[in-house]
């Protein structure tokens, strides 16, 4: 296992680009990856007040924090700042921030002047195993979550874990919900490693924690390679994320506690569809509630229905919706929305913490 002052470094191969991910990486060095110069800084209020001292020296933009500021509106707010500090089609881009800034400062480098370069300081446990990785860049319209972007690397992502000190204790558990899916996904010892170490995880023991994110990047690498513009294989990332999406617009949770449910929803049915062993399935279960993902929150059945169908609309009346037939292993199952609804209303009755 790497030491705490341990560097990795990987190259996602994009089909127009490569993109380096350095876990471990930090913020104060971050000039080593930058031109010398022609750099705009790209964060959000929150990480500007705690870390801008560590910023390089290069002009900041700063927008409001929260996915309600992850909008058109705000973009054309960046579009002008750049204009006003006189960037150019050879400004780099450089967003410093969680999840909220690298989509939005891939999606405005990607489009102003028809694409700027751009790279991430990821500063949350969510971006640095999910959001910053992978090249998918975009922003909300109304209430439909992403529904504008574009698909484009990265030059880098620096994963700077020493910054979680001031991530508040919701977010970073929030942000183990992901880790925890690429266990249920690809990699069974993810989840032995969360039932030998939960609490050294969960008290955010450095080594387990770059060993962590080290993993998840490793995987979403690899599936991202082969299927950048999720045609196909991309899909098994959405595990947990069918019901996740819906529950977590209808209710005051995170997006990783969300899914947490979603995925609680999904093991269920993977259960009755797709074989998953019912033990195994007790395990997985037992693993998200001891992490401390669920949250207590009385899940409104008719009003989670209602987003679900409207989210639905976007992709049709089947629904490509992923299982897992063992722990380790995704598989894709076409369902109606009725089958779904049936599914998730049985679940509910069934729930018991
Ligand atoms: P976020 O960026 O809003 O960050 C959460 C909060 O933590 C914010 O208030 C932020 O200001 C603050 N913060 C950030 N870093 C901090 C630090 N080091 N210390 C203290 N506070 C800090 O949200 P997030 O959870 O990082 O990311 C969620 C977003 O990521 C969503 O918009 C989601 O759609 C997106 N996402 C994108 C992808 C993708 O593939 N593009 C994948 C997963 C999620
Ligand atoms: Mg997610």
């Amino acid at each position: 296992m790497p030491t705490a002052t341990n560097i990795q470094e990987l190259e996602l191969i994009g089909n127009r680009s490569l993109s380096k991910v350095v876990v471990g990486g930090s913020l104060k060095n971050v000039k080593d990856y930058l031109p010398d110069e022609n750099v705009i800084i790209l964060t959000d209020r929150n990480v500007n007040d705690l870390y801008s001292r560590f910023f390089p020296s290069f002009p900041v933009i700063v927008i409001e924090s929260g996915e309600r500021f992850k909008t058109l509106a705000t973009v054309e707010f960046i579009y002008n700042e750049l204009l006003k500090l006189e960037a150019d089609r050879f400004t780099f881009l450089l967003g410093i921030g969680g999840g909220v800034i690298c989509d939005i400062a891939g999606f405005a480098a990607s489009t102003f002047m028809r694409g700027i370069n751009f790279g991430f300081v990821s500063t949350t446990l969510l971006s640095q195993v999910d959001a910053s990785v992978g090249g998918k860049n975009g922003v909300n319209l109304g209430e439909y979550k992403n529904l504008i972007g574009v698909f484009n690397q990265p030059d880098f992502v620096l994963c700077d874990y020493s910054m979680f000190k001031t991530l508040a204790e919701r977010e970073y558990i929030s942000g183990l919900a992901e880790v925890i899916k690429y266990g249920f996904i690809h990699d069974e010892s993810i989840l032995a490693l969360f039932e030998e170490q939960g609490d050294a995880i969960r008290q955010r023991e450095k080594e387990l924690v770059h060993e962590l994110i080290w993993r998840s990047v490793n995987i979403k690498k690899k599936v991202v390679e082969e299927d950048e513009f999720e045609g196909g294989l991309r899909r098994i990332l959405n595990f947990g994320h069918t019901f996740g999406h819906a529950i977590e617009k209808a209710h005051d949770l995170l997006h990783g506690e969300a899914v947490a449910y979603g995925m609680l929803v999904a093991l269920y049915i993977s259960e009755k569809e797709a074989g998953l062993d019912p033990e195994e399935s007790a395990r997985a279960k037992g693993l998200i509630i001891s992490t401390g993902l669920i949250r207590k929150v009385n899940l409104d059945l008719s009003r989670i229905n209602v987003i679900f169908r409207k989210d639905k609309k976007k992709s049709g009346n089947k629904i490509r919706f992923i299982l897992i037939d063992f722990i380790g292993h995704a598989i894709e199952w076409n369902a109606s929305n009725e089958v779904l609804e049936k599914y998730f209303s049985e679940w509910l009755d069934q729930f018991d913490l």
